[in-house]
């Protein structure tokens, strides 16, 4: 028998009409790069995206074509993804921090008819133009006219338009289409660290749900009364949902631009009154470090913060509520999954433990959000035990988890039933909290057993000495593979490789102990910040440990 509810489909545009006819008092406030803000509120964005989607739809673009942006959180960028999405075409948030070429593969292998450029990235643009797919027609600069550069070398190739004279003249309202729920409403593309980067379509259902699922307590936590600033940028997995959830919620959005360095964002979290705001560790540790250099520096209103995309080093987070009152939540997710998969909230059971008990707890990446199953099996496919002490690769499954990359059907990511592999190596505890302990292509396979490289390098970030490190495998005749110690070492210090080496003794296993250690001035990043191993293995490619 099935139910006799209504069956309204879950559509980006609802976000967006809810947003605007309930809550019309929200502050939209955007950065621009030389600081002035500019201000809207829901309705106002909601016709300025209506404008939008009148435009695209006079140019031709039809339903499911796919519309790129290379682009910082604006608000035009909000407008683009409302517009766009709701429609019926996909908007397709390209990462302006890849390789010239990962750019150039993506747009192509989107087939993107339009491109969005934030006016401070057309140089990049440009240094493309050669490589730009053949299915692009239309450059849109994001601003006016005046901001389109002079000469532009794209004119010529492409039509080059500034978005505000694109929208300029049509009607604020738009009857967006009923579409199917699971119509393709954004893509993404993974970073990439090692082959192509792949995409992952997500749809308005996924989308939809994933944001509710985020707003929740033990997630984010917002409402209407909440000030939200996504410093995550919103190329990346969808603004890690925010852009949405805010507007699902009725909340003010704070979007910080281009510009996210310490100052920049303290302005923004007291002259807007943030109250809630998500990034990666190396902005809030650059953040925690321009407040320690002068004590004048403080928050009136200590906003949430939460962190994900790396793990946080504890004593950043220590950092943060011992000397302001900021608590920082963990969370972990993927481009595959929306991103949002866990979140480290307290639960009855340690809502006792002392702020030093659950900071140290608060390193590991949480439980799973509710619709999000977790499955955890070792190399022979037996799911591990919950001890917090055995390992195995992380399976997910659930409603806004990837079941097929766009334009790669039969990736191996992906199980025979039903489940993504998602690379990343973890245990769970009896609270069924995960902590990561590495990427499976990460882990070092030594003698037949697995060494985290991650916890390798968490132990060592503990030296005094040092500022930055890494563990990579290489070759070893009899081990297979053996650890090799990278260190960035802290400016002033000259530590030796016994100083560091010796440090490990008695914290872990004698046979995880590195056997090399290699001291260097910088470690390689990805686009997305994040330690770039496989540049690190392909350089020590030839390294042997014996
Ligand atoms: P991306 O698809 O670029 O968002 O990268 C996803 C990967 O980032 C995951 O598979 C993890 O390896 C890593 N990651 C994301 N969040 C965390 C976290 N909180 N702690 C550690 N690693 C994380």
């Amino acid at each position: 028998m099935l139910g006799l509810m209504q069956d309204r489909p879950l559509l980006i545009s609802s976000i967006l009409e809810h947003a605007a006819r309930n809550h019309g008092g929200a502050k939209i406030v955007s950065a621009r790069p030389n600081g002035s803000l500019v201000r809207h509120t829901w309705p106002q964005v909601a016709a300025r995206a209506a404008q939008l989607a009148h435009a695209l739809t006079a140019r031709g673009v039809k339903q499911g074509e796919r519309i790129a942006t290379l682009a910082w959180n604006e608000h035009r960028h909000l407008e683009v993804y409302y517009g766009v999405s709701s429609m019926g075409a996909v908007l397709h948030t390209v990462n302006p921090r890849l390789f010239p070429d990962q750019i150039a593969f993506i747009l192509k292998d989107a087939a993107d008819t339009h491109l969005f450029v934030d006016p401070t990235l057309m140089k990049g643009a440009e240094a493309l133009a050669d490589h730009l797919p053949g299915s692009l027609r239309t450059i849109v600069v994001m601003g006016t006219e005046a901001e389109i550069p002079d000469p532009c070398p794209l004119r010529g190739r492409f039509e080059v338009v500034a978005q505000e004279s694109l929208i300029a003249g049509q009607p604020g309202h738009f009857d967006w289409p009923e579409l199917d729920e699971r119509s393709a409403s954004s893509l993404c593309y993974t970073s990439g660290t090692t082959g192509d980067p792949k995409g992952v379509l997500y749809s308005h259902r996924s989308t939809v749900i994933h944001g509710i699922s985020v707003l929740q307590k033990d997630v984010f936590n917002i409402g209407a009364e909440d000030v939200v600033m996504p410093v995550v940028p919103m190329f990346h997995v969808n603004g890690w949902g925010i852009p949405y959830a805010a507007a699902m919620a009725g909340a003010s959005l704070v979007m910080p631009g281009p510009k996210l360095d310490p100052a920049s964002l303290h302005r923004l979290f007291e002259e807007e009154g943030v109250t809630f705001s998500a990034g990666v560790p190396t902005i809030w540790t650059a953040l925690l470090q321009w407040l320690r250099a002068d004590p004048s520096r403080r928050f009136r209103h200590p906003p949430r913060l939460v962190v994900g995309g790396t793990a946080l080093p504890t004593p950043i987070n220590a950092g943060f509520l011992k000397e302001y009152g900021i608590n920082i939540r963990h969370a972990w997710g993927m481009t595959e999954l929306s991103p949002l998969g866990t979140a480290n909230a307290r639960l009855p059971q340690n809502a006792d433990w002392d702020a030093d008990r659950f900071l140290d707890y608060a390193r590991k990446q949480g439980r799973a959000l509710f619709g999000i199953e977790l499955r955890v099996r070792d190399g022979e496919g037996k799911e591990i035990p919950h001890d917090g002490v055995a390992f195995g690769e992380l399976e997910v499954r659930g409603p806004w988890v990837a079941k097929q990359y766009f334009n790669r059907p039969g990736d191996p990511a992906f199980t025979g039933d039903g489940w993504f592999r998602t690379g990343d190596v973890v245990t769970v505890d009896e609270l069924g909290c995960i902590e990561i302990v590495d990427r499976a292509k990460d882990v070092i396979k030594s003698g037949g057993e697995w060494i985290s490289s991650i916890t390798l390098e968490n132990l060592i970030l503990g030296h005094p000495a040092v500022a930055q490190a890494a563990v990579i495998g290489i070759h070893h005749s009899k081990w297979d593979e053996r650890p090799l110690l990278l260190i960035v070492p802290k400016p002033g210090t000259s530590p030796t490789p016994q100083d560091i080496l010796g440090y490990y003794e008695g914290k872990v296993a004698k046979w995880w102990i590195p056997d090399q250690v290699e001291f260097v001035d910088s470690l390689p990043l990805t686009a997305t910040g994040k330690l770039w191993k496989a540049d690190l293995k392909r350089t020590y490619r030839d390294r042997s440990a014996g």
